[in-house]
């Protein structure tokens, strides 16, 4: 019997490609005929060497990472960028600029004021309820911040920014965490590009920071090495073992967006996938999305339904169908369907079948 897998709608850890999922599994006992897993070789051995070169290769490949920017592979998740992020930019005292669109983007700015530093939060999307973002010339970056951080996709909310922060000058710093990979991104633009992996990259633990190399030496002296990007960068981000297995599926990963396209392939599939959930919200007169059409997210699609009574019922009927983790996040309440790279085309349309019959039958 073919094994089960289900349409996982979880907002991460999320679905991972089952192509790649059984590529991990084929070779799992003897990896490389070397009669042990990838998670049993040494981190200093040539072939884990190998695997970690062409992961970061790959990743350098499919986002075109320009030559002047250095990939690590840290450990901690995103939440450890939140706070690596000002102790390799900063010294206390220092100002540091904040665009402040949900859940993650306030853990940042959190983050950043433990660090005795002027956080200066040049836009507050509370008036909205979160379900926007500051419009592209309505702030302006002060010339003495260090840094200017926003957050692409904000995984709760369901809002993306539909443009690129301008930093006049500033570097731009940018949590990427549930976006990356979803879509081409222009590297260049930015001073540093950090992401947890376990949305689009694999298992959860390793955080991927990409940073411009002028960016990188300027850490506080009290930043522990493990977070410090120079001597990060100087071990080859293997100052201890890293995170091998979740290193070794990025690979993986990478190879299979190569595999079925690219990034370009990929945003045009992941576009189609959202305006189609999107459509059939709209349409129904029985769920809501409280976003801005302009900037709701490819990745993270939340949505009421016209009763919450019938919020049980539903996640009920969906599980049964192999549809889960549809519960929405607590603090937004309702459902949220987060439809990653991995989710395929098929499960965005199962999705849709059911819940078109769930509102003529219970609407
Ligand atoms: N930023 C965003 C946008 C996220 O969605 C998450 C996790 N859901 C994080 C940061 C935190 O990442 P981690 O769990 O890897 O610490």
């Amino acid at each position: 019997m073919a094994p089960v897998r289900v349409y996982n709608f979880a907002a991460g850890p999320a679905m991972l490609p089952t192509e790649v999922l059984e590529i991990a599994q084929a070779e799992l006992t003897d990896w490389q005929g070397s009669g042990m897993s990838v998670m049993e070789v040494s981190h200093r051995g040539k072939p884990f060497i190998a695997c970690a070169a062409h992961a970061e290769q790959a990743l350098r490949g499919v986002l075109g990472v320009p030559d002047n920017y250095r990939v690590l592979f840290l450990q901690g998740g995103a939440t450890s960028q939140f706070a690596a992020l000002p102790m390799n930019l900063t010294e206390p005292g220092d100002t540091v600029a904040y665009l402040h669109t949900g859940q993650w983007s306030i853990k940042a700015i959190k983050a950043a004021k433990k660090q005795g530093l002027t956080v200066d939060v040049l836009a507050d999307e509370a008036p909205s309820n979160y379900t926007t973002v500051p419009a592209a010339g309505s702030y302006t970056v002060p010339a003495a911040a260090k840094y200017l951080h926003y957050t692409p996709n904000e995984t709760i909310g369901g809002v993306e920014f539909d443009y690129i922060p301008d930093g006049a000058g500033v570097p731009l710093a940018a949590d990427f965490s549930s976006t990356i990979l979803s879509r081409p991104l222009d590297v260049a633009r930015y001073g540093v590009i950090y992401a947890g992996a376990q949305k689009n990259m694999g298992p959860a633990g390793l955080a991927v920071v990409i940073v411009r190399d002028d960016l990188i030496g300027h850490a506080r002296a009290t930043t522990p090495d493990v977070w410090d990007y120079a001597a990060m960068a100087a071990a080859d981000s293997m100052l201890n073992p890293p995170p091998t297995f979740a290193v070794y599926l990025l690979g993986l990963i990478l190879d299979w967006i190569e595999r079925t396209g690219g990034l370009t392939a990929m945003a045009e599939r992941n576009q189609a996938k959202a305006a189609a959930l999107y459509a059939a919200i709209d349409d129904s007169g029985f769920y809501r999305n409280p976003v801005d059409p302009t900037v709701r997210s490819w990745m993270n699609v939340p949505f009421t339904l016209a009763d919450a009574a019938l919020d049980a019922d539903f996640l009920k009927e969906a599980e049964a169908q192999g549809l889960t983790n549809l519960k929405g996040h607590r603090s937004v309440g309702g459902m949220r369907a987060s439809i990653y790279n991995a989710m395929p085309r098929e499960g965005v349309d199962a999705l849709i079948a059911f819940m078109t019959d769930f509102a003529q039958r219970r609407g």
